[in-house]
């Protein structure tokens, strides 16, 4: 359903503004939706988590922020405003001018994104040379500024990591450097996908608290993704929830760690008991596994695996029927129960 922004209000209060944004990998009748009529904002300096299972559209959603999904994937309908303008009209050189210097990707294989026969210092050293301009030489004072990025983040023995190559360094240490490339330019949005997943649980608390200071000091604004509602408690503001290519719960973090409207919100949430007031009351686990997006139920995508509709005797209207919501309040669930006691 098209959700519709007051768009004077909405601009003056958030930095993103995403309305009813669709992906689809492929065309014609074998075209494949991986997100499906997605909407949401996120504030200046605002937090926001990004959770749900693999496979839930997740990160195929922050490449369409980015505009840089993969071929055959392609932005099918929708629009993505960043500060203002509309990302979907942009040319590929103003897109690219945005990317890095006001828009930022961190992603959950720092190495991966790294050149591996080029030291760091010279990989950042790039970044600041491409921005301004290519054949600009201030080999002294981009050293410099490379060198305050990565004291920013804290990242032990700056002077000599600088000179080391990318498999020289520590997981959590190339994560930093990562985060450190994403900051030099300090865009006033980052969006982190799933950054300390493959990082041990001490690396991933420092990594939180660094991004966190990040948006302190700098009123960065940060989508954060994870699979882990713990590290949304620990980090963000608002959190949306995500299945089968849709968002199916937002609120404030204290709203949907306090009052989970979803069965599947419930669900992940009793993975992890208790964070923030009582615990839920349903703590099975989920049966099953999350739909890939060829096989998407009818009605509400979540019926075959959602312990409600099997407690109340199966109804027709989670079968047939797309759960209606109203996208532009503080706290919404996609849930034909949502809020009634069942
Ligand atoms: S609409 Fe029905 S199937 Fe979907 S989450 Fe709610 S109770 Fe479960």
């Amino acid at each position: 359903m098209p959700v519709v922004f007051d768009e004077a209000a909405v601009d003056s209060e958030s930095l993103l503004r995403v309305e009813n944004l669709s992906v689809e990998f492929g065309s014609g009748p074998r075209a494949v939706r991986a997100v499906d009529d997605v909407s949401f904002t996120i504030g200046h300096g605002e937090i926001l988590g990004l959770v749900g299972e693999s496979g839930s559209g997740k990160s195929t959603l922050c490449l369409a922020l980015m505009r840089i999904v993969p071929a055959p994937g392609v932005v099918k309908s929708g629009r993505v405003v960043f500060d203002g303008r509309d990302l979907g009209v942009l040319s590929v050189r103003q897109m690219r001018e945005i990317r890095g210097n006001e828009l930022a990707l961190i992603v959950q294989d720092a190495l991966a994104t790294m050149n591996p026969v080029t030291r760091i210092e010279e990989q950042i050293v790039e970044i600041l040379r491409d921005h301004a301009g290519k054949g600009t030489v201030d080999r002294k004072n981009f050293r410099e500024r490379a060198l305050r990025a990565l004291r920013s983040v804290h990242l032990p023995n700056a002077e000599l990591n600088l000179r080391r190559y990318p498999h020289q360094l520590s997981g959590g240490m190339q994560q930093r450097v990562a985060i450190a490339q994403g900051l030099i330019l300090e865009p006033k949005l980052i969006i982190a996908d799933e950054p300390t997943t493959a990082l041990d649980v001490t690396v991933q608390a420092q990594i939180l608290s660094l991004l966190r200071e990040v948006r302190d000091t700098s009123g960065t604004s940060i989508v954060f993704v994870t699979h882990d509602l713990a590290t949304v408690a620990e980090i963000c503001d608002r959190v949306m929830v995500m299945y089968a290519g849709r968002i199916v719960e937002s609120g404030t973090v204290r709203e949907v760690f306090k009052n989970p409207e979803h069965p599947y919100t419930k669900a992940l949430l009793s993975g992890l008991l208790p964070l923030v007031g009582e615990p839920p009351e349903e703590l099975d686990a989920l049966p099953g596994q999350p739909p890939r997006p060829e096989d998407w139920p009818s009605g509400c995508r979540f019926h075959p695996r959602c312990p409600v509709y099997v407690r109340l005797g199966k109804p027709d209207v989670c079968r047939e029927t797309d759960p209606n919501v109203d996208e532009t309040q503080s706290h919404w669930a996609a849930c034909h129960f949502a809020n009634q006691e069942v």
